[in-house]
């Protein structure tokens, strides 16, 4: 049967795009037909093709190269892949194969672990044991994910590297006592010494405290580089150089997005990216472009004086800047703005306990009190002189490590004393800049708010500013200098359509999108049923509502024979639905039900796996993070139950700024940003039911304005197409 396989593909350069968008489909039909238990999947070769057309005509590094005619020289392929594709098998065996026809490399972005580790472990190995070209891949991880091994040799020798920072914050040491924690970095030490370990954290046989590792994590700001005289050793620099040799680096959101322009990865316009797990790009984009600073924690102000000092006479930097009086005024400065921020969060910061969720006090439109303008003023400019003195001296220390080999130790050691202060320097200018600045006409304002919490029983206050628009930011850091990408999930079209992704992810404006919804192989009205159920309360009477739906649930458990899940919109709700279980008629119910929290994910699905595998019955009750990553095919989910729908109304202050925003358009954020969000969560939701062509399931969902509503319809365009039936009573019809 060899011979009916497609040949392998030809591994010479291809000159034109025709030719590249030949040899990646070649490529493709080659590894999928040489795969174990290859059966052909529609959907997966149109991925595939579209991958290969859109990426044809791409030139990666020279940002002035323009197109062949009548061919992009930029693209980006955007593709929404139903359950069942085979997404990750569809791009990396296309993009790979033309990255390496043309000596380039492939960035591969996920969002979670899980999805990495398929990549690193299964999918990868699988691909190059069939691809003719040989190639390298690896996990990329960031810097704080290994060990610095100069910091560890100072504190396991009992000097405390981070005692200009630490003594006497946050209520004292991190951490046991000296002795202890001198012990323990000992140990690493000799772990590292003698080969047991290789610095990465994740290969510690216990995962360490994050006040015990914080000290000792390898991070940018402390660091000469080569210039240190760890560096032979040093375990972040020797995991780059295994990147350096791979042509496909597996890689999160968060590291792909916080080092940009930092040389950590290749350049976005040098190499093909590819964005798995796509949808949730927009939230990690806003997440790392929050500016932040802590509003309580300041004597570390009091010492900085005194570190930088000595580093500048040490190395004779003559530098003029009173730094008593630049402490003192930033101190001052952070200890104005607490006032007056505990007294905007108000008196209900007196009742907050550890356990308690944060405070937090949005500034309507961005706009603050005139008291706040002069503190924060205060705090730029101190905080901007000691910063700038800072990178003065970092630049110092660098040179001085370059042209005097024999100093390198000393250098370094000053560089990582100098370099503790300025993440710190740097999140206040930046923060007190931001939070200075006013909207431009037109443009939406920044969202600026405070928040109050309890840590090991202290008051913690910060202060935070973020751009409203994660697509503009997106554009901005990423898009622009991205020449080819594939960018796909499950769930990027909501209510019918790519538009709400597409401006959230900010490629609703790039020429060089182009879009494709690659249907599900699955027959959605065969295998499976959406059930909307019409419950007589309104689901806005909450306490009506719940006390139905959950009759109607308990009654509905009852046909559970082996894996099923019930989705609550709310950690209440789900409190409520137990309760019912633990009295009454409901009682023998209680002992089938595993609930999201009682035990570890990986715990509770192995005793759902086991039950149903012992013919029993096992309902898993679970929030939003169980509707969206659990995979559970054949009988572990015959049932999915959904108390409501997941509204994704903005709760957090750059959603509720974001809405006023609207608002002040005169547009309709709940049209706009609730209604689409929300669509794509009930997709995710519905999704848990089929995960294979042979399952069957039926989705119940108890929120009958599903059907009722526009606003339902608009979401039920975008689910796969279930059989759709109304139940009211005892009557079940199709609709
Ligand atoms: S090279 Fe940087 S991270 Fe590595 S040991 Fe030296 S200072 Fe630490």
């Amino acid at each position: 049967m060899r011979d009916e396989q497609p040949a392998s593909p030809d591994p010479t350069p291809p000159e034109d795009a025709l030719a590249r968008e030949a040899l990646a489909l070649a490529a493709f039909d080659h590894v999928v037909g040489r795969a174990p238990g290859f059966r052909a999947r529609e959907g997966q070769r149109e991925m595939a093709a579209f991958i290969a057309e859109t990426l044809a005509g791409v030139k990666l590094g020279d940002d002035s190269v323009s197109g062949e005619a009548g061919r992009p020289d930029r693209g980006i392929a955007v593709v929404q892949a139903g359950t069942g594709v085979g997404k990750s098998a569809a791009y990396a065996a296309t993009v790979i194969p033309l990255a390496l026809a043309q000596d380039k490399r492939v960035l591969i972005s996920t969002a979670t672990v899980a999805l990495q580790e398929q990549l690193i472990a299964k999918d990868l190995p699988a691909l190059a044991a069939l691809l003719p070209q040989p190639f390298h891949f690896a996990l990329a991880k960031g810097r704080g994910r290994y060990v610095c091994r100069l910091k560890l040799d100072q504190l396991a020798a009992g000097e405390d590297a981070g005692a200009d920072l630490f003594d006497g914050e946050g209520g004292g040491k991190p951490l046991g006592d000296a002795a202890q924690r001198t012990q323990q970095y000992a140990q690493w030490t000799m772990a590292l010494d003698q080969g047991d370990w290789d610095g990465d954290r994740d290969r510690l046989a216990e995962p360490p405290e994050p006040a015990l590792w914080a000290p000792v994590a390898a991070e940018r700001h402390t660091c000469t580089a080569r210039h240190c005289p760890a560096y032979n050793g040093c375990s972040y620099y020797q995991a780059r150089n295994r990147l350096a040799h791979a042509q496909v680096i597996v890689v999160n959101h968060d590291l792909l997005l916080s080092t940009l322009g930092l040389h950590a990865l290749p350049k976005p316009q040098d190499c093909y990216v590819v964005l798995d797990e796509a949808h949730h790009l927009p939230d990690v984009a806003q997440g790392q472009f929050t500016a932040h600073m802590d509003l309580m924690h300041t004597t570390w102000l009091d010492r900085l004086p005194k570190a930088f000092d000595e580093v500048a006479k040490a190395i004779t930097h003559a530098h003029g800047v009173d730094l008593n009086e630049h402490a003192r005024g930033a101190r001052a400065a952070l200890t104005d703005l607490a006032r007056l921020g505990m007294a905007a969060v108000g008196p209900a910061v007196r009742d907050l306990a550890s356990e308690s969720p944060p405070l937090t006090h949005r500034f309507e439109g961005g706009a603050l009190p005139t008291d706040w303008h002069e503190p924060l003023a205060a705090l730029q400019l101190h905080a901007g002189v000691l910063l700038k003195l800072a990178e003065a001296l970092a630049v110092q220390l660098r040179a001085n490590a370059r042209e005097n080999p024999g100093e390198a130790t000393r250098s370094a050691e000053h560089y990582a004393r100098i370099g503790r202060f300025a993440p710190r320097l740097q999140s206040l200018h930046e923060t007190a800049s931001l939070w200075l600045q006013a909207a431009e006409s037109g443009a939406p304002p920044l969202a600026k708010w405070l928040q109050a919490g309890v840590m090991h029983g202290m008051v913690t206050l910060s202060a935070h500013a973020c751009p409203l628009q994660p697509g503009s930011l997106l554009h901005h850091h990423l898009w622009r200098h991205v020449r080819g990408a594939v960018v796909t999930s499950a769930s990027l079209v909501t209510c019918g359509g790519f538009d709400h992704f597409l401006h959230e992810a900010g490629l609703a404006w790039d020429a060089a999108t182009t879009t494709r919804a690659v249907q599900s192989p699955f027959d959605h009205a065969k295998q499976g049923r959406l059930v909307v159920v019409q419950t007589a309360a309104d689901p806005k009477d909450v306490d009506g509502y719940t006390r139905e739906m959950l009759d109607l649930l308990m009654t509905d458990l009852r046909q559970v024979t082996r894996g099923a899940l019930v989705l609550f919109t709310s950690r209440v709700q789900m409190r409520a639905a137990i309760a019912l279980l633990e009295r009454g008629a409901n009682t023998d119910l209680r002992e089938r039900v595993l609930v999201q929290g009682e035990a570890s994910r990986t715990v509770l699905l192995k005793r759902h796996a086991q039950r149903v595998a012992d013919g029993e019955a096992s309902i898993l009750f679970g929030l939003q993070s169980f509707g969206e990553g659990l995979d559970l095919p054949g009988e572990l989910c015959e049932w999915v139950f959904i108390t409501k729908l997941p509204f994704a109304s903005p709760s957090d202050p750059v959603g509720q700024a974001r809405a006023d925003w609207l608002k002040a358009q005169g547009r309709d954020p709940f049209s706009e940003l609730v209604v689409p969000a929300t669509g794509a969560r009930l997709l995710q939701w519905t999704g848990r039911a089929l995960r294979t062509e042979t399952d069957e399931a039926t989705v119940i969902c108890y929120d009958a304005r599903l059907l009722r509503q526009g606003y339902g319809r608009r979401m039920l365009q975008g689910l796969p197409p279930y059989r759709l039936q109304r139940r009211q009573g005892q009557q079940t019809v199709d609709v």
